[in-house]
């Protein structure tokens, strides 16, 4: 089991999001847990993990949710429990899933107090789907929560929006970056300088995905800090801007091979793209910019992550040849 999954957040107090971790322990300690919420903010931040904690103390058998021993905990932690529902609304985005969806709500649970949907990726429901569900949002069954998650907020409509909790996640801070692989080092036992520990955190560029990824590329090569290859964006786009298609592609896959991940690099080309744009106005930028700000649209929706940063390459470098 790779890292990210084993050491996963499984209380609030675990949650080192420290803005979350207030909210969530506000909202328990009142004792009235919202039937809607949304969660808000970029990948890798912790949304899912977070809606699994909540699903926990929403169902949990002990006197001390979450006791993460009792059946209901455990088949939360494994992802196996039936009255949990995760769905991707990217793959099930139009009316017939959401009416499909608001037929089951009706039904009780089958073994938990409360049935939990998790809605992943929310912004990507239809405008039709997202009226569809309004209404359930508005008058949830008693036996019903919704977990709504999504990274771009601003693509969902007013209504639904303001019949939800709104629980905001953030790119990391280095603190809360640390707190994160803290718990991991000590239980692995890891030894890791601390210039070592500080290059992972920033490298990770707030994503504790990327953070406990890099630690365990670290805790099986502890050489491999020192021989990255950090990804040299300027050098990338020169290449890019000459068109030289097989070089780019080279480029990108020489920097996933060294540790770097997709959502950053691509984030890097753009970040340099603008400041370029700005400083020479050139038309051609734009397009390149669309191409790539389409590849990290799509890199949400993707198994394949390198593939749409390289398919926009592509399209770029063949255009006008
Ligand atoms: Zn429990």
């Amino acid at each position: 089991m790779t890292y990210y999954l084993k050491y996963r957040p499984q209380t609030i107090e675990e949650l080192d999001m420290q803005s979350v971790r207030e909210s969530l322990t506000n909202i328990v300690k009142s004792g009235n847990i919202p039937h809607a919420f949304l969660f808000a903010g970029p990948k890798g931040t912790g949304k899912t993990s977070v809606a699994r904690i909540l699903a926990k103390i929403i169902n949990c058998e002990s006197k001390n949710p979450p006791c993460n021993k009792c059946e209901q905990c455990l088949s939360i932690t494994n992802g196996n429990n039936i009255d949990i529902i995760e769905m991707d609304a990217a793959s099930n985005r139009g009316i017939d899933d959401i009416r499909a969806l608001k037929d089951t709500i009706r039904l009780t649970p089958s073994k938990a107090k409360a049935k939990i949907y998790i809605l992943d990726e929310a912004h990507m429901l239809t405008i039709e789907a997202s009226n569809a569900l309004l209404k359930t949002l508005e008058e949830p069954p008693s036996h019903v929560y919704f977990i709504l998650a999504t990274t771009n907020p601003e693509k969902l409509i007013e209504t639904v929006k303001s019949r939800t909790v709104l629980i905001s996640f953030t790119k990391a801070t280095p603190e809360e970056t640390k707190r994160s692989l803290a718990r991991i080092i000590k239980k692995e036992e890891l030894k890791i300088k601390n210039e070592e520990l500080n290059e992972i955190i920033k490298m990770s560029k707030g994503s504790f995905r990327d953070a406990v990824k890099l630690l365990e590329q670290f805790s099986k090569d502890s050489n491999f800090l020192k021989s990255i290859k950090l990804f040299d964006v300027q050098d990338f786009l020169e290449v890019l801007l000459a068109k030289n298609l097989k070089e780019a592609i080279i480029k990108i896959e020489n920097a996933l091979r060294s540790g770097c991940t997709i959502v950053n690099t691509t984030e890097e080309i753009l970040e340099k793209l603008q400041s370029k744009l700005i400083e020479t106005e050139d038309r051609n930028l734009v397009t390149l910019i669309e191409y790539i700000l389409e590849a990290q649209e799509f890199n949400k929706v993707t198994p394949i992550e390198e593939l749409p940063l390289e398919v926009a390459i592509v399209k770029w470098c063949k255009l006008d040849k």
